[in-house]
């Protein structure tokens, strides 16, 4: 069994009902526990401009799939959501990421966790330390000195629950 932190996100359609059709689709599945969610986040889009402004959440999620599985089941929840694979940080109805799994760490072709990304994006680290305050990195570092490092860049303001 370990422990996985998955970052939700949506900026196009029903953004709440997608965050919450994610969660609802973890809990549904053999092998998965839903064990919190943060609240909901409000954050301008990286990438392209002129797009919807995110919504973001972490689930936290007790499993014992390895991590190429949970990335498949993932995939498959954003794709029974509308999701289309087209230009890379467009506009998305839902993308799951895995940010994290308690002592494992990946670096394969298709797969690397932590999330490449996870210590530079404040939409994610302020969720993330709502459920694991005392989470960190591999090698140690606390989440919440990556998130005291990386200043006021993107503004995040919560929206309140899934
Ligand atoms: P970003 O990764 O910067 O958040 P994105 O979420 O928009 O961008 P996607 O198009 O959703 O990127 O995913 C691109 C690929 O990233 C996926 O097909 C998947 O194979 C790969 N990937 C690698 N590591 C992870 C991870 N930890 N979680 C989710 N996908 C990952
Ligand atoms: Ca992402
Ligand atoms: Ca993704």
């Amino acid at each position: 069994m370990s422990t996985a932190y998955l970052g939700l996100g949506s900026n196009q359609g029903d953004r709440l009902a997608f965050l919450r059709a994610a969660v609802s689709g973890l809990a549904g599945e053999d092998g998965v526990t839903v064990v919190a969610t943060s609240s909901v986040y409000r954050s301008e889009p990286v990438g392209f401009t002129g797009q919807l402004e995110f919504l973001n959440a972490v689930v936290v999620v007790d499993t014992g799939l390895s991590p190429r599985d949970l990335l498949e089941l993932v995939q498959r929840i954003e794709d029974s959501n509308g999701r289309r694979r087209r230009r890379r940080w467009g506009p998305r109805t839902l993308d799951v990421d895995i940010l994290l799994i308690d002592g494992v760490e990946v670096d394969e072709t298709g797969l690397t966790v932590p999330h490449p990304r996870l210590t530079e994006r404040r939409f994610v680290l302020e969720p993330m330390l709502e459920v694991a305050p005392d989470a960190s990195l591999p090698d140690g570092t606390p989440l919440r000195e990556v998130r005291d490092g990386i200043g006021n860049g993107h503004a995040v303001r919560m929206e309140g629950g899934l």
